[in-house]
């Protein structure tokens, strides 16, 4: 019986990873959930998973909670997160953006194995994140898709950070390539949020749904690639895949190539996260051959999606510029949920962001947190002047 730590636990793949669960009580205990503010929620996964401690992100919602559960542990704040992981056999990272840093850190210096799913706190943090990976020797299990495929293409192969296999040729990762695939540049100029968060194949929360439809997601998830394997950005490259269901490729040095093929279903890469290195037996996202009559692949637009290709400079330059890239991103897609600029302002805004980049270097966290603050306070003068003006 494992022991779980799932946070981020009322998101979208926090309550899929509730369904994985729920298929094999006998092998995963849920000992602590962490959200937001979700209250409601929350509410009725505590009644669900009888977990010993909460954490919510809203003190006022832990205050609430705590009332009502007498005999729960109720905390808030990133320190409680950090502490709720110790324990813990495995640590579930689902909590969306910047926010997911102390769990990512903390689980990996406490020797946890890490099933990640909060891409962006291993992007923001590269340096510091491989640091504590090194220091305990703790894994990290990717539950993003494309690496997960990555993962198993790569199972057998050595595939480590620091020690990359010499077989491998490049990495593939496949994109779907969003809402507005093959749009021209005056008909990204006009296209709504409404459009924005209609994802062709995937059901997913907010933040990563406009990622998905700038390709910043994509982007961030070369950074991902880069930070997961250990291989340079010369061999990752991007290629759409409109049907979503070739998830990623490994090809080796001898031009033979191994993907991995599923339904887009974030179960199934849950699933592997969860119960590597053994398999479980499971249906989500099984293939529905009579439904797949065709597989396409195309090459990315980098000059409409200008997040892609900001996403490559960002990772090449290394140290805190993810951080800086991740950081202005997360400012320019908050401010286009709530209606203050146009989708075609998020690749701007994030162009003159990096444009101040101080290139200061990421030898601990508080650099990274330092990194972050900057580059924010950066972006929201960019959107009050644009605003404004
Ligand atoms: P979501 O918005 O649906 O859920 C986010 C969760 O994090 C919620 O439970 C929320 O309450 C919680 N949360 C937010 N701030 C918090 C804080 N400060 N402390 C504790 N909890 C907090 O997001 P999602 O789509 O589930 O994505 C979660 C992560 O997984 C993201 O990093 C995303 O990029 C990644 N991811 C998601 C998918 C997907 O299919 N949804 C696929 C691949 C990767
Ligand atoms: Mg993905």
């Amino acid at each position: 019986m494992k022991n779980v730590a799932l946070l981020g636990s009322t998101g979208s793949i926090g309550t899929q990873t509730l369904d994985v669960v729920r298929t094999s009580p006998e092998k995963f205990n849920i000992e602590v959930l962490a959200a937001g503010s979700s209250i409601d929620h929350i509410r009725k996964q505590i009644t669900e998973f009888n977990p010993s401690t909460v954490i919510m992100s809203d003190a006022n919602a832990a205050k609430v909670l705590e009332d009502e559960f007498n005999t729960l542990t109720v905390l808030s704040g990133p320190d409680a997160l950090k502490e709720s992981v110790v324990a813990c056999d495995i640590v579930i990272n689902a909590i969306v953006g910047f926010a997911g840093l102390p769990v990512t850190i903390a689980a990996l210096t406490e020797g946890k194995t890490l099933a990640l799913a909060n891409k962006e706190s291993l992007i923001a943090g590269g340096p510091v994140v491989q640091k504590a990976r090194r220091m305990m020797k703790s894994s990290i299990i990717p539950v993003d898709s494309e690496h997960s495929a990555l993962h198993q293409c790569l199972h057998g192969y050595r595939s480590d950070y620091d020690r990359p296999s010499q077989s491998i040729k490049r990495l593939i990762v496949t994109a779907s390539g969003g809402p507005f695939r093959g749009f021209s540049a005056d008909e990204l100029d006009n296209v709504t949020l409404e459009e924005a968060l209609e994802h062709p194949t995937w059901n997913m929360g907010p933040k990563i749904t406009i990622d998905s439809s700038t390709l910043m997601n994509k982007g961030l998830e070369v950074i991902e690639a880069h930070e997961l394997f250990g291989i340079e950005y010369e061999k990752i490259d991007v290629v759409v895949h409109p049907q979503s269901i070739v998830h990623s490729m490994v090809e080796f040095v001898d031009s033979s190539v191994i993907a991995q093929l599923s339904m887009p279903d974030m179960r199934l890469p849950i699933t592997y996260a969860l119960n590597y290195p053994e398999r479980n037996e499971a249906e989500w996202g099984s293939i529905k051959w009579d439904e797949i009559t065709k597989l396409e692949f195309e090459q990315p637009d980098f000059d409409n999606f200008l997040c892609l290709r900001l996403a490559y400079q960002a990772g090449k330059e290394g140290e805190t510029a993810p951080a800086w890239l991740n950081a202005a991103n997360e400012v320019a897609v908050a401010a286009f949920l709530d209606h203050q600029i146009k989708w075609v302002d998020i690749p701007h805004l994030i162009a003159n962001v990096l444009d101040n980049y101080d290139s200061r270097s990421a030898e601990n966290e508080q650099d990274i947190y330092d990194a972050d603050k900057r580059a924010r306070r950066i972006t929201k003068q960019l959107i009050s002047g644009k605003a404004n003006g």
